[in-house]
């Protein structure tokens, strides 16, 4: 037998009613903070990625999937969307219309990750971006639409983490310091960030390696060399959020993977899934459109990790399962002609409908309905027929009325809508 991929994962009905009403959720919410959706490719030029995300990157340097495309172009499956939300911007001049745009995008990413339990080279995302707005009002309600998502989702226990990246200005001397921290320790750090501690020593705070945590532990804070405007906008950021009523903590090592972040950085963490324990994350990204070629533009954007959330949701219990309004069920070669025409009327009249077109005997297809979690079930036999009335019986109480045939469809259509009581 072939078997997929390793750290791809197949999506399986039971589950799927999770990821719809994540989905779903998301979608309306993010339209009534007037965000509109964008659909992009998975796949991009390599550089768009290499040029955003940073070479000395974990992404860049080892998790891409990356071939040859035609010509001499190098193709990669996207790692993030961030980036190909910017492309798009950029290269639809959306910014020509209208330079505000906020956009959300869902869909699969690709990381060659080492696999484990939250942690796919397949998962899926939510992604919310703004363009042309500098305010850090901006940046405060994209974490109070985050923290909107999870209330309306019901997932408790989770907690807001923020920090300031700083800007091109004060970013030099903190990554000085840094430099000067990570030299005094460099035997103590992994292979990776001894070749990173010098280029690009903001990546060696993110570094997982327990010995490099270690050595991070005597690492200055960014917040500490934060020049007058980063600093006045992460106090902002910060009244704004105490404003809503949204607890968080200043986490001085929170600089996410990515090289194009400024200013605001935000995770929100849990404690539910072990290690892999960010289930969205984004910041403030002022100079990426036009280091990618566009205007200068600032920007802000969140990443939503959907697998994470499904798994919380699947642990905390909150299984939403699709199950039919009505069962029919046929005794009877006329009575399955019948149930083939009344499963097409009802579907199409809104009716989550179901029917047995194989002839089975009663306590079968009872058994089928039980197995559905079928809300009612109509039973039509020969007599039902000639009578012009079927059985409906309503599965939790056992409490069984007559309907008319002539008036089927609206009367099931009442049943779905309001049950036997009114
Ligand atoms: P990032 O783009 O790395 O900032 O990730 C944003 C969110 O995507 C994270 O908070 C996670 O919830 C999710 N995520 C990132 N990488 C993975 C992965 N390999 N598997 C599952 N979810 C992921």
């Amino acid at each position: 037998m072939i078997q997929l991929v390793r750290g791809f994962k197949d999506i399986l009905p039971d589950e799927i009613g999770i990821w719809n009403q994540i989905e779903q959720t998301a979608a309306d919410l993010l339209n009534l903070f007037g965000f509109k959706e964008i659909r992009l490719p998975i796949l991009e030029k390599t550089e768009l990625f290499q040029r955003s995300i940073g070479e000395l990157t974990d992404i860049v340097e080892k998790e891409m999937y990356t071939f040859p495309g035609s010509r001499d172009e190098m193709l990669t499956l996207r790692p993030e969307a961030t980036a190909s939300v910017v492309r798009a911007y950029i290269q639809q001049r959306l910014y020509a219309v209208d330079p505000i745009q906020k956009l959300f995008t869902m869909g699969p990413m690709f990381r060659k990750e080492r696999p484990q339990k939250g942690r796919y080279r397949q998962f899926y995302q939510i992604n919310a971006e703004v363009f042309g707005i500098a305010s850090p009002l901006m940046d405060a309600q994209l974490i109070i639409i985050l923290s909107s998502l999870f209330m309306r989702l019901n997932i408790s226990g989770l907690c807001v983490h923020i920090n300031s990246l700083g800007c091109p200005e004060c970013r030099p001397a903190f990554k000085k310091a840094l430099m000067e921290t990570f030299a005094a320790v460099s035997q103590e750090l992994c292979a990776d960030c001894q070749r990173r501690r010098e280029k690009n020593p903001l990546r060696v705070l993110d570094c997982k390696v327990p010995s490099c945590r270690q050595a991070i532990a005597s690492a200055p804070a960014m917040t500490d060399f934060l020049c007058h405007a980063c600093d006045t906008h992460f106090e902002a950021v910060k009244a704004a959020l105490g404003q809503q009523g949204i607890a968080y903590v200043v986490n001085p090592w929170l600089v996410r993977g990515l090289d194009y972040y400024c200013r605001t950085a935000f995770e929100i963490q849990t404690s539910q899934l072990g290690a892999q324990n960010a289930v969205a994350g984004g910041g403030r990204y002022d100079g990426l459109v036009q280091t990618l070629g566009g205007p200068s533009v600032p920007a802000v954007g969140f990443a939503v990790g959907v697998d994470r959330l499904v798994d919380i949701m699947l642990q905390q219990g909150k299984c939403v399962e699709s199950v039919p309004d009505i069962f029919i069920a046929p005794l009877g070669d006329a009575a399955v002609q019948k149930a083939f025409e009344w499963s097409c009327a009802l579907s199409k009249a809104g009716v989550r409908t179901e029917a047995d077109f194989t002839g089975k005997n009663l306590k079968a297809l009872m058994k089928r309905a039980d197995r559905l979690h079928a809300r009612f079930v109509l039973m039509v036999g020969e007599r039902e027929l000639e009578e012009k009335a079927v059985v409906v019986r309503d599965m939790e109480s056992k409490k069984q009325i007559s309907v008319p045939i002539e008036k089927m469809v609206e009367e099931i259509q009442k049943l779905a809508r309001n049950g036997f009581n009114q």
